[in-house]
């Protein structure tokens, strides 16, 4: 395959190159840092972006603060709920061109990037239905001269900062909700793949969105994400990312004694157990290596599987995975490359470890070299692996599989539990007992039975342990985004 440019965010998108920031709908481009932007199905720059000095992360936070109390404080929730909805309806008519973008910059084939954009919109019509009908409560008082009840307020000015894996669901998964509750935001997208958080908040604009209730800034996490999350007038933090950038995020929040929601890594268990339905365990784990190429915080990345059909399931995932299609996220094969060079090399480390630890590599493990310098991996499957091993322990984040063998229930819990994450877990079995005995034993967020993974933006998401705190999606997530006032009267006799 030649290395040639297949796609340029400035000539095939309009973005200017190189891109700056997004505040009050205007392109800002002060700035003299300029950040490449890497293809990663060829592993060619394809353009730059400029690293805000804090001057501009500062403004941008002035411009957000202004418009929570100048105007988005006076939009009612009926109005806030219609401006969603349009949000909603113009990510659908843009599908096609923030599906393309979305794809080069991360790397994922184009029908992913399709379902991405599908699911940002869903964000917008959801929290669209629910944004006047944020409700506190009557509390009962012993004394009938007493009345009480309280009000869930907006929070003011929340930041955002995301990672590269999939930016536009990060942002339109925090951010719905934000403007739902009535906050106006900041966003601080992943400098490695920038483009969709900067083409879709001129989108929300043209949607109605009033300018200065989301802003984007564009550049490095140290310098100008730290400048959002120790900046005075932010009061909420939602932060995407890994443990260790979470750990420093709530240093900052310390300082300010403010909220934060983590939303950190994962190394997902599945215990799938004798009964269970052996092709359906390993189409989901083919399922985990096909999205975002393994990239996904909630894949499911340690299969613990009972010792009579280990040797069955691992011949049905190599046969899952071993046909799988790869390709430049525009020819939209199955699976598209990893999003950079890092993590390329990051995947790579992994397999060495592996092998220094004598696992076997029953399928792939080797860089996919037919792709010129794009940052292409083979689907791989471990098998021999066990749970103390750096492969089971660490997030590879790559289309890498394990397989852990158990012999029994008690241990097979145990296993999935041991580990400083807790994000999402599966359960494989036909017995619907032993789904809710073992669902009710499992240290994480979310348990899938049957199927993985399952859900959607009506799911409550959020990790136990490391994995982090609070909760994203569904209705839970509007506590996140609203602070409770409780209001006591004494109406006199
Ligand atoms: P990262 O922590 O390196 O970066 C995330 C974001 O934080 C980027 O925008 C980065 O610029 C910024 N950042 C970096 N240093 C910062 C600092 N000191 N202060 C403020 N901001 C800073 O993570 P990543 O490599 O971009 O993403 C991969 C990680 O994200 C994985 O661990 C993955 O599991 C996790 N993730 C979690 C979820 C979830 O919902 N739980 C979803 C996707 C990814």
């Amino acid at each position: 395959m030649s290395n040639k440019l297949r796609w340029s965010p400035s000539h095939d998108a309009g973005i200017p190159d190189p891109a700056g920031s997004i505040i009050d709908g205007n392109w800002v481009n002060d700035g003299k840092n300029l950040l490449p932007v890497y293809d990663p199905g060829t592993g060619i720059q394809m353009g730059q972006i400029i690293d805000a000095p804090v001057e501009v992360m500062n403004r941008a936070v002035e411009s957000a603060h202004n418009a929570y109390h100048k105007t988005w404080k006076k939009v009612d929730g009926v109005d806030r709920g219609r401006i969603l909805l349009s949000i909603s309806k113009i990510l659908q008519r843009e599908k096609e061109l923030i599906a393309t973008i979305e794809a080069v910059d991360t790397g994922k084939p184009l029908n992913q990037a399709r379902g991405d954009v599908d699911i940002a919109s869903r964000y917008f019509e959801f929290y669209a239905g629910i944004a006047d009908k944020i409700y506190g409560e009557t509390i009962p008082q012993r004394l009938q001269e007493h009345f009480a009840y309280t009000i869930r307020e907006p929070l003011g000015v929340v930041g955002h900062i995301t990672p590269w894996n999939a930016p536009l669901n990060q942002l339109c998964r925090g951010v719905a909700p934000s403007l739902a509750a009535g906050n106006t935001v900041v966003v601080k997208p992943s400098e490695i793949a920038p483009y969709s958080p900067l083409v879709v908040a001129k989108l929300f604009i043209e949607a109605g969105l009033p300018a200065g209730v989301m802003n984007v800034v564009s550049g490095m996490g140290p310098s100008v994400g730290a400048a959002l999350v120790s900046h005075p007038l932010v009061n909420h933090m939602s932060f995407t990312g890994s443990v260790a950038t979470g750990q420093e995020v709530l240093r900052h929040a310390a300082e300010k004694v403010m909220p934060c929601n983590l939303e950190l890594g994962g190394k997902s268990p599945a215990i799938v157990f004798a009964d269970a339905d052996l092709l359906g365990a390993a189409k989901s784990a083919a399922m985990a290596v096909v999205r975002n190429s393994g990239q996904s915080c909630f894949s499911v990345t340690r299969f613990i599987v009972h010792r009579s059909i280990h040797d069955q399931l691992s011949e049905l995932i190599v046969k899952e995975i071993s046909g799988l299609t790869m390709g430049h996220a525009l020819d939209d094969r199955q699976l598209g490359p990893l999003a950079s060079k890092a993590q390329l090399n990051k995947v790579m480390d992994f397999l060495k470890s592996a092998q220094s630890d004598n696992v076997t590599v029953a399928a792939g493990g080797v860089r996919s070299t037919e792709y010129g310098d794009g940052y292409f991996f083979q689907p791989t499957l471990l098998t021999n692996v066990k749970n103390s091993y750096n492969v089971a322990q660490n997030e590879i984040f790559g289309p890498v599989q394990s397989l852990i063998v158990f012999d029994d229930e008690d241990e097979a819990i145990a296993i999935a539990n041991d580990s400083q994450y807790g994000l999402a877990s599966g359960v494989f079995t036909t017995s619907l007992k032993t789904a809710h005995r073992v669902a009710a034993q499992i240290e994480a967020g979310q348990v899938m039975v049957n199927k993985y993974p399952l859900g959607s933006v009506d799911t409550p998401f959020g990790g136990y342990k490391r994995s982090g705190i609070g909760r994203e999606k569904g209705v839970e997530a509007l506590r996140g985004y609203t602070q409770l006032k409780t209001v006591i009267m004494d109406l006199g006799t």
